[in-house]
């Protein structure tokens, strides 16, 4: 995600170019079922590397408008991942910040709000030294061990500044629903939904889920649409992964995410997004009256309209439909590929881009590490 980022702004390191190595187009319709909902490991594996593939995918579009997307990969939007002199799809922050949510989470003593706030505060602090420093030093462990963490693609501002400006989570933090929070009170940029899928992969409820992605959310966005969104996106997850079919696990959210005071925004955009898919064709057109994705409610709103349109066209055609925009393509890409994770499993997602994904190995291993805490 980015507004205005710092870091490595610009163009990506990747190139999309005709002709760029990449992976082979996939074939939209694939397979799309159900799996066992008394089995939920598919689903969790599924969330994180559904994200990564729709942060790899997103990427290197980020920057650019739909007709230049449309230029440039064909009208059919986005189908392959780049990969760069034959290396693997880079991932970004979206992925990167995720990860470090999830370990917050598995370092924390309990699945408190008073336990997980510091902890997930001092993993967004390391990842924040991921994007400050070259390599691992030699005496770090955890995700700090891994040198592909540090790369730097267009990381948010108000992640950025939240996490350099405390060293701890601010004593105001959370605050009431609907209120401001003390960190960048006016942002609601979308890195609050981005890095929220693993609080609800722990099984722990969809209002504990909820009201642990918003506490959190504050430690960099003090914009009630900014947390509230990163709530509704993390409840949803932990509806999916229970077996909730898709539709009524939004409806659900949303009803959810409607009596917290300040959840206007975030309602309003979720309803477009439910509105558009039960009465729009699924087409590129119609995700960017959705939004753009750089503020929190549309990246989950466009992250949620692929969602549904997924029983139509499979979740192959769905990802490129969340990242084939003129908006935040990474962000939008990487929730989206949280969701059809999450709903569908692992092995719903194109396996020739799961193949491909840099980081593959660490984001199973932090899924099983989660499963293992259910
Ligand atoms: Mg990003």
């Amino acid at each position: 995600m980015t507004t205005g980022s710092t870091g490595s702004t610009g163009s990506p390191g990747t190139d999309d170019a005709p002709g760029a190595p990449g992976t082979e187009h996939v074939d939209h319709m694939d397979h799309l079922d159900h799996v066992d909902p008394a089995c939920p490991a598919e689903r969790v594996r599924g969330c994180l590397l559904g994200g990564a593939l729709g942060d790899a995918l997103g990427w290197p579009v980020e920057f650019q408008r739909l007709e230049r997307i449309l230029d440039r990969h064909g009208a059919e939007g986005v189908r392959s991942l780049p990969r760069p002199l034959g290396a693997l799809a880079e991932v970004t922050d979206d992925t990167q910040m995720t990860l470090f949510t999830a370990e917050g989470l598995l370092l924390a003593e309990r699945p408190t709000p008073e336990a997980v706030l510091p902890a997930v505060h001092a993993a967004y602090r390391r990842w924040l030294r991921t994007q400050c420093e070259a390599a691992p030093k030699p005496d770090a462990t955890g995700l700090l061990a891994e040198g592909w963490l540090y790369a730097s693609r267009a990381p948010g501002n108000a992640c950025l500044s939240g996490l350099e400006a405390h060293a701890g989570p601010p004593g105001s933090v959370p605050v009431q629903p609907g209120e401001r929070g003390p960190v960048n009170p006016d942002s609601k940029g979308c890195g609050t939904v981005m890095r929220s899928a693993p609080f609800g992969l722990l099984g722990l409820g969809v209002d504990r889920a909820f009201r642990l992605a918003s506490d959190c959310a504050q430690l960099t966005h003090g914009h009630p649409t900014g947390y509230l969104a990163a709530g509704a996106f993390a409840a949803l997850v932990e509806r999916l992964v229970a077996g909730v079919e898709p539709g009524a696990a939004v409806e659900a959210t949303i009803r959810q995410t409607a009596a917290f005071p300040g959840a206007g925004e975030t309602v309003a955009a979720l309803e477009r997004a439910v509105r558009l898919a039960a009465e729009e064709e699924p087409g590129f057109d119609t995700v960017e009256r959705v939004g753009l994705g750089w503020i929190a409610e549309e990246c989950l709103a466009i992250a949620v309209f692929a969602l549904l349109a997924a029983a139509e066209v499979g979740p192959g055609r769905a990802l490129t439909l969340a990242v084939t925009h003129s908006g935040d393509s990474d962000s939008t890409g990487a929730v989206c590929g949280n969701l059809l994770g999450a709903a569908y499993g692992k092995r719903a997602l194109p396996a020739a881009w799961a193949a491909e994904i840099e980081g593959r190995e660490t984001l199973l291993r932090v899924a099983d590490e989660l499963l293992a805490r259910r």
